[in-house]
């Protein structure tokens, strides 16, 4: 049963970071609620105050320079990132994974920044985030601060907001030319959490096919989202082939740590790991070839 508590709705940040300066840990924010309700039905969390930022149309909004990327305003929802033009010409792998993340109603009225502050280690666009080295613009009253997708995630449900801040935009910077990028979990149906997912990056050099750069991040291995550098060490600065990738996919799996649920036990996530990353990192070069 939900505890009681005051309902604050607004429209403005300011007023919800007036809000939040005033209440702190007292205060919880509320977007969507597709997450957070479930945890306060459950029992798991209580409030005094639940700031309802969802009125705040001025953080809706999805805007794309080639110098500058992709912008992406914290209250925009997914079925819009996963249906935008934009997104779609230059950063189809956003696309895709959004028309993969849950149903279409959840995708309807869920935002990015409730799924990104909610900090769900199975969650899918934090992991595509970190390969495409997106940085999250975190505003309270004194100002705003920019941290990297990777850093923002500290633990299970846990990230790095601080109780008087709120997450107001995703900052994608345009991938290099000749890079390829993809993202796939494993579900026992379409729009299921995943019980492990891999996105990965891969830029090559254009005169030789040299892995010039590469990014491999994990859903669900961990109890965050999960960058596996031993694994991308071990693919950077060579020519690419399936021996390669399965050798990282092994990498990878000695590298998550993840839990056993009743999705999967540790062991078959493990096993899961070597099959995605090498799957995943096909994908991601067959893409890169081709740009
Ligand atoms: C049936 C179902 C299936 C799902 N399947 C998937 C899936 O396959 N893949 C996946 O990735 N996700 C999945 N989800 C999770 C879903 O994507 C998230 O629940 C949703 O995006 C959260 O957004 P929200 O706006 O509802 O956030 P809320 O539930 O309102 O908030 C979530 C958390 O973020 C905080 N918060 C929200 N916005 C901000 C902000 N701007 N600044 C600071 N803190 C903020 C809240 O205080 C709360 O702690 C599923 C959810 C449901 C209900």
């Amino acid at each position: 049963m939900i505890r009681e508590f005051e309902y604050l709705a607004l429209k403005t940040v300011k007023e919800a970071l007036s809000l939040l300066s005033q209440y702190k840990e007292e205060a919880k924010i509320i977007a969507g609620g597709q997450s957070l309700l479930v945890i306060m039905k459950q029992g798991l969390l209580a409030t005094e105050y639940l700031i309802d930022i969802k009125g705040i149309s001025a953080l809706d909004y999805i805007n794309y320079d080639e110098g500058k990327g992709l912008k992406i305003g914290a209250l925009t929802i997914h079925r819009a990132i996963e249906r935008s033009p934009i997104i779609q010409k230059h950063f189809r792998v956003l696309s895709e994974m959004e028309g993969n993340l849950a149903s279409i109603q959840t995708r309807n009225w869920g935002t990015i920044g409730g799924n990104l502050c909610h900090g769900d280690p199975a969650g899918d666009p934090a992991p595509v985030f970190i390969v495409l080295n997106a940085k999250l613009k975190l505003a309270s009253l004194g100002g705003e601060r920019i941290i990297s997708m990777e850093e923002f995630s500290k633990d299970y449900l846990e990230v790095a907001l601080k109780p008087d801040e709120m997450l107001t935009e995703i900052q994608v910077p345009t991938p290099p030319p000749h890079t390829g990028i993809a993202y796939e979990k494993l579900t026992v149906m379409k729009g299921d959490i995943g019980i492990i997912g891999a996105a990965v990056s891969i830029t090559l050099s254009p005169g030789d096919g040299i892995c010039e750069d590469i990014q491999i991040a994990l859903s669900n291995a961990a109890s965050v989202p999960l960058r596996v550098r031993e694994a991308e060490s071990r693919l950077k600065g060579k020519v690419l082939n399936d021996d390669l990738l399965i050798e990282a996919g092994e990498i990878a799996s000695t590298e998550a740590k993840p839990l056993s649920d009743v999705h999967g036990s540790a062991e078959y996530r493990r096993e899961m790991v070597k099959v995605f990353v090498r799957r995943v990192a096909t994908k991601a070069l067959e893409r890169a070839r081709a740009e």
